[in-house]
């Protein structure tokens, strides 16, 4: 294995904040940071050495980063299928591309937790305004009909309570696949944010505790208040996973735990929105595991503190959160992004505390309105 040194260059593809994070993270050891995104001065070119300003899925702009990086790593899944081989074929992209390929395609990431016995939520892939009825038929309201690929945030779902959202389908239904799967009484989402290296060993940040707000996360809590039995289980089928898949770098598996039992939901092949909190939390960030990982380093022993709390800032919450800075106790992210669109992720904060009741106390009073 080729170790990547400080010096050299990081090509990553895609711009926003995931990239940027990732970027300040390598910085700091001393990587140069290349980055391919089609906005100017988009939150991880502010943050590079090179931007090459192209489409993520122009072969000449792919062709332009492998030549001025060492070694290549994304920020988002949908990495067109032609570019990740040719990053594969030219020796640069130690993650691989299976876990890109499962990953992007919600039929695939189902089938594949299936297959590796992990319970998953009932559901059925449909194409049809026929097999969706057929498939409610099966599964019963509620259900959520999901794109197979491309959504993120909740974007691309639709919730069915009962006929009437149905029928709703109907015409708002394009060509392709769908997946329609049953609305699960949730008691509590949390995630799994762990890093691989590239010699196959694991390290697991602690399982966080997410919710989220019109299918768009809102807080992450650490620790999680799960049971001992809960949490070992998702430990367990994480790590077949990641074994499975061969993962290589920072990767993200959301649960559900519903009624007691903790079903698979969906899985990110990079650093996670979930696990932000780690960069104030713990001795190591997320970003930081991930850059060693791809640039052939040891990953670090995790150490954290006792709680956090991460609040994602959108658009609308701006404003009140700059104005309010000066009383609040809280670490500030913001992403640099110019267009402050209502919903769109500006920025997060974090909150460190001594116990969960401590963090509490801290909590910024803009939240409540999130
Ligand atoms: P994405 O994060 O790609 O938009 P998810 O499948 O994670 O898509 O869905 C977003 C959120 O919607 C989940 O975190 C959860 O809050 C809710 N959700 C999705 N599927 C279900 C389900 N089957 N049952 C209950 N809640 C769900
Ligand atoms: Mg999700």
């Amino acid at each position: 294995m080729n170790v990547i040194k400080p010096g050299q260059t990081i090509g990553i593809l895609g711009g926003g904040q995931l990239g940027r994070m990732m970027a300040t993270a390598a910085k700091h050891m001393g990587y140069r940071i290349a980055v391919l995104d089609p906005t100017e001065d988009c939150p991880t070119a502010q943050v590079a050495d090179i931007h090459i300003q192209g489409a993520y899925d122009d072969m000449e702009a792919a062709e332009k980063l492998g030549a001025c990086s060492d070694v290549v790593t994304y920020e988002f899944e949908n990495v067109d299928a032609d570019v990740s081989r040719f990053f594969e074929s030219q020796g640069k992209l130690p993650q691989g591309s299976l876990s890109l390929a499962v990953s992007q395609n919600r039929e695939r990431e189902k089938g594949f937790a299936e297959a590796a016995d992990i319970p998953v939520p009932r559901y059925r892939i449909v194409t049809t305004y026929e097999e969706v009825k057929d498939a409610l038929a099966a599964i019963g309201y509620p259900a959520v009909m999901k794109t197979i690929s491309g959504g993120y945030d909740g974007k691309g779902q639709f919730l069915l309570r009962d006929e009437q959202d149905l029928r709703d389908t109907e015409s708002g239904m394009t060509e392709g696949r769908y997946i329609v799967e049953r609305w699960l009484n949730i008691d509590k989402e949390v995630s799994q944010v762990f890093t691989r290296d590239q010699h196959g060993n694991l390290s697991f940040f602690p399982i966080a505790e997410n919710v989220h707000k019109d299918q768009v996360l809102f807080t992450t809590t650490v620790p999680a208040s799960l049971e001992e039995e809960g949490e070992e289980e998702i430990r367990k089928y994480t790590e077949v996973l990641a074994e499975e898949l061969g993962v290589v770098g920072t990767f993200a598996v959301e649960w559900f735990v519903s009624e007691g039992d903790v079903y698979f939901n969906e899985m990110a092949p990079r650093p996670h929105n979930s696990g932000h909190y780690t960069i104030e939390a713990c001795n190591v960030s997320q970003f930081e595991q991930h850059i060693r990982a791809i640039t052939g380093l040891p990953l670090l022993t995790i150490h954290s503190f006792p709680a956090a709390k991460m609040i994602n800032v959108l658009g609308r919450h701006r404003d009140p959160l700059y104005q309010s800075l000066d009383r609040e106790e809280v670490h500030l992210h913001d992403y640099g992004k110019k267009e402050a669109r209502s919903h769109r992720k500006m920025g997060h904060v974090t909150i460190i505390g001594s116990s969960l009741d401590d963090v509490a106390k801290k909590e910024p009073a803009w939240m409540r309105d999130w």
